[in-house]
């Protein structure tokens, strides 16, 4: 079976991804520095299968390490090699993703996100492990009014953060031009990943308040914040608010497995791929289904424009359908479902 490192792999969808390659049987090493997560979530997912009676205490490896600091990406393939298990792939989460704090902060996002990056591809060079799959996200592309964005649309980021994604894309588009026959790439851009798993143990637990509209929801729904401040009411959309692409996060973690497999047995390549449902929901929409779904009111008053902010953002998936075989299963009344179900089981998030 493959042995497979997973930077940022505490993170939202690091765990997610983790617990599906653990319970297909992958060896997986962890690579985090617990910035933005916390090692509870590893706990949580090795709960949830033992509970299914896997037992998988021995396929997996945690090494807490920062991508700014090479040795520590060296220490990871070091120990790989000593357990005689040496890493085949990268499914590289590990990155900071605060839009806002990226403006006001761009070093620390430069060089989390793109040192970090460089440090991990310098470390794949040099153990001779060439294949790697990107977080990016659809923060990259230049907002279109109403059509779904395809891989091929102009990409033009609004912030420091999608700018590091685009910056990421390309380095990794140079290294494979410069060994085409070597490397095999898969940059997936997520539209909005939300959602749980269904157990209930493992899911967002975004550190401070967070910035998205999907863990917000969740957050007044327990009560830890009062209301939902919707930005702008003037969209030009059906009900004039903001319409994204929701992804429920056990979705998006059988798109890295997809984009992996299809890796790892097709010839070096670099793809460039989005994640998402192909469907739109409007801020307003989100709530209600929300309420609706799980019986609860989510409060919420009108309040301006966001700097920055794009209409509609939402996924033309043909692509991933096409390559990849791989199309969400989710629908928006599971994410809804599926996150309560987490921030209701766990209030504090892993601090229980
Ligand atoms: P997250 O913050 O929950 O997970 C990221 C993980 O990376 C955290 O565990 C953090 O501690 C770790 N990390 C950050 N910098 C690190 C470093 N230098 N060295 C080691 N570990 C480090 O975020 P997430 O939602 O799981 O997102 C994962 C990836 O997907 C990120 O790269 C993010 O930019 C990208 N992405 C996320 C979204 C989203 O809405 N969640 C959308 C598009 C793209
Ligand atoms: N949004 C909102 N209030 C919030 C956070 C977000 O109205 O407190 C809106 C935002 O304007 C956008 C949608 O919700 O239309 C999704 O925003 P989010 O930040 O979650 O994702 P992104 O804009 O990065 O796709």
């Amino acid at each position: 079976m493959k042995n497979i490192l997973i930077t940022g792999g505490t993170g939202f969808i690091g765990s997610h991804t983790c617990l599906l390659l653990l319970e297909k049987g992958y060896n997986v090493f962890i690579i985090d520095s617990y910035i933005n997560s916390s090692e509870n979530s590893l706990k949580k997912v090795l709960e949830i299968l033992e509970n299914k009676k896997q037992s998988v205490r021995k396929k997996l490896y945690v090494i807490e390490g920062d991508l700014k600091i090479k040795s520590d990406i060296d220490k990871v393939f070091q120990s790989s090699i000593k357990v005689n298990k040496s890493i085949d792939a990268v499914i590289h989460f590990a990155g900071l993703k605060s839009l806002s704090e990226s403006i006001n902060e761009p070093l620390k996002y430069w060089e989390n996100n793109v040192v970090g990056t460089i440090n991990l591809l310098k470390i794949m060079e040099k153990y001779n492990c060439k294949t790697i799959v990107f977080s990016s996200s659809a923060s990259v592309y230049k907002a279109k009014s109403d059509k779904l964005l395809k891989e091929d649309d102009i990409c033009e980021p609004v912030n420091p953060y999608g700018y590091t994604k685009l910056t990421i894309e390309r380095i990794l588009c140079d290294l494979y031009k410069s060994y085409p026959s070597h490397w095999r790439i898969a940059s997936l851009r997520y539209f909005n990943p939300a959602g749980a798993h269904y157990s209930g143990l493992i899911g967002e637990d975004p550190f401070g308040n967070p910035n998205n509209l999907y863990p917000q929801i969740t957050k007044v729904a327990i009560g830890k914040l009062n209301e939902i401040k919707i930005f702008g009411s003037d969209w030009g959309t059906k009900d004039g608010t903001g319409i994204r692409d929701y992804i429920h996060v056990m979705d998006l973690a059988e798109g890295h497995l997809s984009a992996l497999n299809h890796l790892l047995k097709e010839k070096p390549q670099n793809l460039t791929i989005n994640l998402g449902t192909g469907k739109g929901t409007s801020v307003l929409e989100l709530i209600k289904i929300f309420e609706k779904v799980n019986s609860i009111d989510i409060p919420f008053s009108f309040d301006k424009r966001r700097q920055g902010d794009k209409a509609f953002v939402v996924a033309d998936i043909s692509f991933a359908k096409l390559k990849l075989n791989w199309e969400p299963k989710f629908s928006i009344e599971d994410i809804c479902r599926d996150g309560w179900n987490w921030q209701l089981n766990n209030p504090n998030g892993y601090l229980n």
